[in-house]
């Protein structure tokens, strides 16, 4: 699953449009909705699992309920960086892919949207370690389950620092050529291209070790890459 931030533009008003939305709880003034996409996948989920017996019912549910708080957290995990700095996440959208904190004025400063992009993985490194602690004591029944925890937050943490646009790390790498260039709209454009380049990349490793979970990442990676190349918002800010 993919973490990523998003400004708030017009084709996420359209695609996150308000009855697409249903909300299920509110933290530090940020609520946390799912996209009905995702409430109709985990419908259908649960069907299937149902269908597994109660036993393997209870398990999935569990897993699904590790999958949904690592996520969520490394979501709020941006929405508490970019708090700090007094910028609004007008809410975080749960969707198949992945979450989604939408920022207000994500491109308002490289240093701060350093911070607010690394702030996400680094609640999954977290995650990680303290999970790789209680891995050690090998409790009883949960065992298993802290092994998975681990296995999510090391994925979910270094994955969505790969800098791929409009991952974590190519927000991370469009804000250090920012500080570079001194110029935001070059360094757009350059992260654009290196994203496309490495989705393009994931495509053909995909291709050729038979991985189609890596190469619908992929491909969704190069549509969102090419969806924040006509981002107009980035041209409007002149102060860095
Ligand atoms: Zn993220």
């Amino acid at each position: 699953m993919v973490g990523y931030m998003m400004s708030l533009k017009k084709y996420s008003k359209q695609l996150y449009a308000k009855l697409n939305l249903i909300q299920i709880f509110k933290l530090w003034g940020v609520p946390t909705k799912l996209h009905i996409s995702f409430t109709i996948a985990v419908i259908l989920l649960f069907i299937y699992f149902g269908t597994l017996g109660f036993i393997q019912f209870i398990y999935q549910t569990i897993m699904i309920m590790i999958l949904m708080f690592c996520l969520i957290s490394h979501e709020y995990g941006h929405a508490l960086a970019a708090k700090r700095y007094d910028i609004t996440t007008h809410d975080i959208v749960i969707t198949p892919v992945g979450g989604v904190a939408r920022i207000v004025n994500l491109f308002a400063n490289p240093k701060q949207e350093i911070v607010i992009a690394i702030a996400g993985p680094l609640v999954n490194i977290i995650y990680f370690c303290i999970g790789m602690l209680l891995y050690a004591f090998e409790i009883p029944y949960v065992h298993y389950f802290v092994y998975y925890f681990c296995l999510i937050n090391i994925i979910m943490g270094v994955f969505n620092l790969i800098p791929a646009y409009p991952m974590d790390g190519g927000r991370v790498l469009r804000a250090i050529l920012t500080y570079v260039t001194k110029d935001k709209i070059i360094s757009h454009k350059i992260s654009i291209m290196i994203s496309q380049f490495i989705s393009v990349c994931f495509i053909i490793l995909g291709f050729m070790y038979n991985l189609i979970n890596v190469i619908i990442i992929a491909v969704l990676l190069l549509v969102l890459a090419q969806a924040e190349k006509h981002d107009k918002t980035i041209y409007r800010i002149k102060k860095l």
